[in-house]
């Protein structure tokens, strides 16, 4: 009696062991979705959750709440260029060629040989859109069709510059502002006026900006949608708020913080639109979806600028206020909720970070980003990987921080901080430190030497 009951228990065990392997196969996750929403000159302090006294980011706020803030994050330059070449190849921006801003018609841009997150995401199988402003360079084979996006969809460069007279154009491209065939194709510099692309084909020129951030946010719904059962990539580089601003008119004259206030809660509902596709598709708890800018605010009198406060400087500059960037992450069930991490990390983290949570093997060459999922998921005494973080400004080494300690060094001006005690980088403590000063230095020299001998 004894013995036939065991049996049958071996059995049951099992019969509920089989059934629970059948089940975790079925539902093994396809591998994570990415989502990078990268916002354009927006100060470090134009978030609430980073202090706003005036802009109201509920959703912004909402993500922060479901994940994790970082308040140690920092671009890999004070500038729209070289930041982006950073976030996507993760390397400082002089290693892979793009130390400076891009004009249109530029010969130069970001090099295919350069292994983006697209490119290592597409290997794996994933479907890759950019959807935004690009700032790689706009020749055909700079382009994000030819960096590892399936799709493109957006403005080629900043929204202040013009057009490259030899764009490929549209067959049914719409033309505003009296714009024909002939007046882009005249090399004639025409501020502001910019061109909007799909894929390698200017679609609309110039574009009417009230309409960018609600267009992108769009496609980049249709894009989930379209791939809700597919791992997908999706870089969504908002082309606000760097100046001219332009909200749409559901905006406009909303916010206490002006027009430049109107700007950023558009772009907040943007992130707003994104989660709460992902929530209504089940997608949330497969999704790691990012939230930071490209460089500090603009230092403007007539307010369009943003703001950057506590932190010294503006962009440009590289000062904290002009990398240190708002950072928010939310992975539902992987990023525990309402997380802080103040360690040292940064946007060219993301790719070799995205290498290790997707299985995707790393390139041969070197990265200069670490992987940065033990801070990101909230591991307890996890520490930055970085020995120390370096700052560029086109192709000079112009400071480094190491725990606590910056060292900046501009024309021959030396300036020691504790950012400990000193976030404003108000009081210069070098003649105190003279040891301090010499050890940074060393670091200074080092790595500017390792970069220049390995320049791509
Ligand atoms: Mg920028």
């Amino acid at each position: 009696m004894n013995s036939i009951y065991k049996g049958y228990q071996i059995k049951t065990t099992l019969l509920i062991g089989i059934i629970l392997t059948i089940m975790r196969c079925d539902a093994t996750p396809k591998s994570p979705n990415i989502i990078i929403f990268f916002t354009d000159d927006q100060g470090y302090q134009d978030v609430g959750c980073f202090g706003s006294p005036l802009i109201k980011t509920p959703n912004l706020d909402q993500m922060a709440r479901n994940g994790i803030r970082f308040t140690d994050f920092y671009s890999a330059s004070p500038v729209c260029s070289p930041s982006r070449a950073a976030l996507l190849t993760g390397c400082y921006p002089p290693r892979v060629g793009v130390p400076e801003v891009l004009w249109p018609n530029s010969q130069t841009g970001l090099e295919q040989k350069e292994t983006t997150i697209a490119d290592m995401l597409k290997q794996q199988g994933y479907a890759t859109a950019c959807i935004g402003k690009w700032h790689l360079g706009d020749q055909p084979n700079h382009l994000p069709t030819a960096q590892g996006f399936d799709q493109y969809f957006g403005i080629p460069f900043s929204n202040d510059m013009s057009v490259n007279p030899n764009s490929k154009v549209a067959k049914h491209i719409i033309f505003n502002e009296e714009m024909t065939i002939d007046s882009l194709r005249e090399k004639k510099w025409r501020g502001s006026k910019v061109p909007l692309m799909r894929q390698d084909e200017v679609v609309e020129y110039p574009v009417n900006q009230t309409n960018l951030t609600e267009s992108y946010t769009t496609e980049a719904i249709q894009f989930i949608k379209e791939n809700k059962n597919h791992s997908f990539f999706l870089y969504l580089a908002h082309s606000m708020p760097h100046i001219p601003l332009h909200p749409s008119a559901n905006f406009k004259g909303k916010s206490a913080r002006g027009l430049y206030g109107d700007v950023i809660e558009e772009l907040d509902w943007s992130m707003g639109q994104i989660l709460k596709t992902l929530d209504e598709l089940d997608l949330a708890e497969n999704t790691l979806v990012i939230f930071t800018s490209d460089n500090g605010p603009w230092n403007l009198e007539n307010g369009h600028g943003g703001s950057a406060l506590p932190l010294r400087g503006y962009k440009f500059q590289t000062y904290e206020g002009g990398m240190r960037e708002p950072m928010i992450a939310q992975w539902k069930g992987k990023i525990p909720a309402s997380t802080v991490c103040s360690e040292i990390a940064s946007t060219i983290d993301l790719f070799p970070t995205i290498a290790e949570l997707t299985g995707a093997s790393m390139p041969k060459t070197i990265i200069d980003g670490k992987n940065i999922w033990p801070l990101l998921s909230g591991q307890k005494k996890a520490k930055s990987p970085h020995e120390a973080y370096y700052y560029y400004h086109k192709t000079s080494l112009q400071a480094v921080r190491k725990g606590n300690w910056k060292l900046r060094i501009v024309e021959e001006n030396i300036e020691l901080f504790n950012l400990k005690d000193d976030i404003s980088e108000s009081k210069n403590i070098a003649s105190q430190h003279p040891e301090k000063v010499k050890q940074l230095k060393q670091l200074i020299d080092q790595y500017d030497k390792e970069l220049s001998a390995n320049v791509r």
